[in-house]
């Protein structure tokens, strides 16, 4: 099973998860669902590991 994180979003605060592997820890910008909003994850309010 694909380790994930849980991100929230600086903008709407909506909470999504991410594959762990694949982009926790890079400089990927990450895409909101809720409002579609592409932040760094440094720039998210809170992660969950
Ligand atoms: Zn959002």
């Amino acid at each position: 099973m694909a380790r994930i994180f849980w991100v929230t979003c600086p903008r709407c605060s909506g909470r999504f998860y991410c594959h762990y592997t694949d982009l926790r820890h890079t400089d990927w910008l990450l895409l909101c669902p809720y409002c579609q909003h592409r932040f760094h994850q440094n720039d998210s309010p809170r992660i969950d590991d």
